[in-house]
């Protein structure tokens, strides 16, 4: 049920960074595409808060496209509004780390 628990952050209207940043604060997160499938249309980099999310333009995939990639993965901070956003769901989003394990 985790999926369902970060859609429900994500719908909150208001505090939503805020919100995120609190509960998700000491944890890293992994974002990977499958870069042949990317069909370049930016609804990733749209709806990522962060902005982290631009296009790899050293590399072009069987259709043409300089796909998505990430920077700075270090602030991604786990929301999954690219992965959920993306029509062709070729975004992973991997929990790698939980800092606050063993302090609570
Ligand atoms: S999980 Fe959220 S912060 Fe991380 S890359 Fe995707 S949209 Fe951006
Ligand atoms: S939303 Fe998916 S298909 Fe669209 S640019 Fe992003 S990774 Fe590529």
């Amino acid at each position: 049920m985790t999926d369902a628990k970060k859609l429900t952050i994500i719908m909150e209207p208001n505090g939503l960074e805020q919100t995120i940043n609190k509960r998700y604060r000491n944890m890293k997160f992994n974002v990977t595409f499958n870069s042949e499938e990317c069909k370049g249309c930016e609804l990733c980099t749209v709806w990522c808060k962060k902005k982290l999310i631009t296009f790899d333009t050293s590399f072009l995939n069987k259709q043409g496209i300089h796909p998505a990639t990430i920077e700075n993965m270090e602030e991604c901070i786990g929301c999954c509004n690219c992965a959920l956003m993306c029509p062709d769901a070729i975004i992973t989003i991997e929990k790698i780390e939980d800092e606050q394990k063993g302090k609570e």
